[in-house]
């Protein structure tokens, strides 16, 4: 694509919001990685090195660029708004820590700004803060590389308590109906070695995760989108899950994956796809861990 072409391409509200955004070719992308403050609100039985979450494993989750889909033209954020982000990633960290892990995966953007002004510990967000998080939502992800479909479109929407269900021991919830019964079918067939490692995710956490790995590419969103759907993007908010091998930690979510015989089992039963296969046109990694349900 051509630089004139993506310029066209981001929304004015992005520009105007963002004036750190720049373009750059072949931006060399940094390996520095966040350290994502360890949660301490998982049950204590639960052994949190079986807990395989996405999250955990995000500062692992950069491919070999060789793997990586070419992606002509990057965008990076910088200066101010790099900071901004920052901040916005450290702020989410906060409210992660107060309402615990596994519900941090269901937060709405509106209980979000109610957590952080009601607890000291968080802190209200600023105007700002909002208007970060507001602008990396209504981006057009196609400026910077991604593809895949907006599969949610309000900022505000929230994950209905009654059409879920907690899976134990994992820190994730699934859908009611198609994705538990999927998820249950494929542990039966597979066997308990396979588990989910990340299930219904909000776009507040989606957010979470697609920024604090912005981070850890500084500040590119390209990159970052190679490896994590934008918020509102990730079919993890509409009934998609990740499963991975226990005990096989971040490599989960490398293609080591598919080498391992849960993988093989898993594509064996016929009735199984994965969301993101090699290749694929979304602009995406491919994904062996993450299984489509919707
Ligand atoms: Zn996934």
């Amino acid at each position: 694509m051509k630089r004139r072409t993506l310029i066209k391409a981001i929304p004015l509200s992005l520009l105007a919001a963002a004036g750190g955004v720049s373009i750059w070719r072949d931006h060399a992308i940094s390996k520095t990685a966040i350290s994502l403050s360890e949660d301490n609100s998982y049950d204590q039985h639960i052994n949190l090195n079986d807990l395989l979450g996405e999250d955990l494993f995000i500062k692992d989750n950069l491919e070999k660029p060789e793997q990586k889909i070419a992606k002509t033209t990057e965008i990076i954020i910088k200066d101010d708004e790099f900071k901004r982000l920052k901040s916005v990633v450290a702020h989410l960290q906060r409210v992660q820590n107060q309402v615990g892990y596994a519900n941090f995966n269901l937060l709405g953007f509106d209980e979000m700004i109610r957590i952080g002004r009601n607890f000291s510990s968080v802190g209200s967000f600023t105007r700002a803060e909002l208007d970060f998080f507001e602008y990396i939502f209504t981006a057009d992800a196609k400026a910077y590389g991604f593809f895949g479909d907006k599969v949610i479109d309000n900022i505000s929407s929230v994950i209905p308590e009654r059409e879920i269900k907690k899976i134990a021991r994992t820190g994730h919830y699934l859908f009611k109906g198609q994705s538990i019964e999927k998820y249950n079918r494929v542990r039966k067939d597979v066997g308990n070695s396979l588990v989910l490692t990340s299930g219904i995710r909000s776009v507040v956490k989606q957010t979470y995760l697609f920024l604090s790995k912005a981070i850890e590419t500084d500040g590119n969103l390209s990159m970052a989108s190679y490896s994590l759907a934008p918020p509102g993007h990730s079919y993890h908010g509409i009934g998609d899950f990740d499963v991975g091998k226990v005990g096989y930690g971040h490599k989960n979510f490398t293609a080591d994956f598919s080498h391992t015989d849960e993988y093989k089992r898993l594509t064996d039963l016929g009735y199984v796809a994965i969301r993101y296969v090699n290749g694929n046109p979304f602009g995406v990694r491919f994904e062996p861990w993450h299984i489509k349900v919707v």
